[in-house]
């Protein structure tokens, strides 16, 4: 865990499993010889990631941001992705029962799969913020995106969901904007703080790796849309100089963006404040 200090909010930056994707999917049309200098793959090709969900102490209360892979799938899935488990509340300040209101990026198994148990309970006494259209698709997915939404895991949020279409203030500070791409409903979340502002990326930035906009996944399902929405909040990430949350490299990462010399975005590492 590793925590990041605001002036009235403090992120803690969970781990929660850690798995492994195909190379080639990651990177979308970026040739693997590109590819494979940043991040080396094994044997099946697929390269090392991990989950790593935010959880945020504001004044009003704790706000949970995707709550990553989970535990207790079966030998089958946890061979098929190379899945080591953790539990992200096993150091975390608080246990999930003192959590008040769960934000998700989008529901696929690595980003959702841990608020529910393999037997179909849902973890959790908060409601879970989602974009409607992303329930919708995740109820009834289609041929390219069923093998991402696993539905034992997803029917207990059922009863406590908070749909929400658009840009949205879900909390006092905390903000989602849907961006489409990845999925038509996937969002970001923003947390503005007094002194600092936080973003946890989701899908739109994969990994510290993914930064230059071509390089968007094949797991996509609209890259096209996905490389207008980063132009967009590029654009903002750099004017107000975010701190960027990616949720899947394999050590925990934060970072700022920046223009390189030769016109690349790049993401400079940010420090933690403590772990
Ligand atoms: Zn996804």
């Amino acid at each position: 865990m590793r925590v990041f200090k605001g002036k009235r909010v403090v992120v803690y930056q969970l781990d929660s499993g850690k798995f492994a994707l195909d190379g080639g999917a990651m990177f979308g049309v970026v040739p693997k010889v590109l590819w494979s200098r940043l991040i080396k793959p094994d044997g099946k090709n697929r390269i090392p990631m991990a989950t790593h969900p935010l959880l945020v102490k504001t004044e009003r209360g704790w706000v949970l941001i995707e709550s990553g892979l989970g535990q207790g799938w079966d030998d089958k899935f946890r061979e098929m992705f190379d899945v080591v488990e953790e539990d992200p509340f096993e150091d975390a300040p608080i246990g999930r029962e003192e959590v008040s209101l769960i934000v998700q990026t989008h529901l696929h198994f690595d980003h959702a799969g841990e608020l529910s148990t393999a037997d179909g309970r849902f973890r959790y006494n908060a409601p879970v913020v989602v974009q409607a259209m992303e329930w919708a698709d995740a109820l009834y997915p289609h041929e390219r995106s069923r093998a991402s939404y696993v539905r034992g895991r997803l029917l207990p949020l059922n009863d406590h969901l908070r749909l929400v279409s658009g840009s949205a203030e879900v909390w006092p500070g905390i903000y989602v904007h849907r961006t489409g791409g990845h999925t038509r409903g996937h969002q970001i979340v923003v947390i503005r703080d007094e002194e600092r502002l936080f973003v946890f990326t989701g899908d739109l930035l994969p990994t510290r790796h993914h930064s230059p906009l071509p390089y968007v996944m094949g797991y996509d399902l609209y890259p096209e849309e996905m490389l207008f929405a980063r132009k967009y909040w590029y654009e903002f990430f750099m004017r107000e100089r975010a701190v960027l949350f990616t949720p899947h490299d394999r050590e925990a990462f934060a970072g700022e963006m920046y223009l390189d010399e030769r016109g690349k975005h790049r993401l400079r590492e940010v420090s933690p404040d403590g772990g």
